[in-house]
């Protein structure tokens, strides 16, 4: 069994449309990003990619080549499921908090699981939560989205 961790954040800005988990969420500011900046399945696939002993997703898809611009993020995931299967492994769980002032993100959860589930599209364990920062520094300010995320792999049968 191996186990990995994945960390991100982007700062919230004004016209961009906000993802998280692959689910578009009404909000009148999203995350800036050379991708969409989805922090929560960038999160989720740095935790795969650590757990399978792979490189991060900054190497496998670098913000400095303009084939990642503007990237859909649910491909980032989707590719890292790939890489993750090719290297010998099974996802098993998946555990992640979002770390979110603002929007309240209890009314998406739901969504967001499913939406993580079907892009993994191999039965495993996922989990959310939601956190607040108690309005404390910029992530309680409003002022960016991060997220926290673990991964536990196992051997492919
Ligand atoms: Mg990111």
């Amino acid at each position: 069994m191996r186990v990995g961790i994945g960390y991100d954040i982007h700062r919230l800005v004004e016209g961009r449309p906000l993802y998280l988990g692959g689910v578009e969420i009404p909000y009148p500011k999203g995350l800036l990003g050379h991708s969409d900046g989805d922090v929560v399945l960038h999160a989720i696939s740095d935790a795969l990619l650590g757990a399978a002993g792979l490189p991060d997703i900054g190497e496998l898809f670098p913000d400095t080549d303009p084939a990642y611009s503007n990237m859909d993020s649910r491909k980032i995931l989707m590719q890292t499921v790939d890489l993750v299967h090719r290297a010998g492994f099974r996802i098993l769980s998946l555990d992640a908090v979002i770390i979110c002032e603002m929007p309240k993100l209890l009314p998406y959860k739901a969504q967001i699981k499913e939406k993580i589930r079907s892009l993994i599209d191999y039965p495993c364990h996922v989990n959310l939560k939601g956190k607040t920062n108690e309005g404390l520094g910029e992530l309680g300010q409003g002022e960016a989205i991060a997220c926290l995320a673990v991964a536990i792999l196992g051997d492919m049968e």
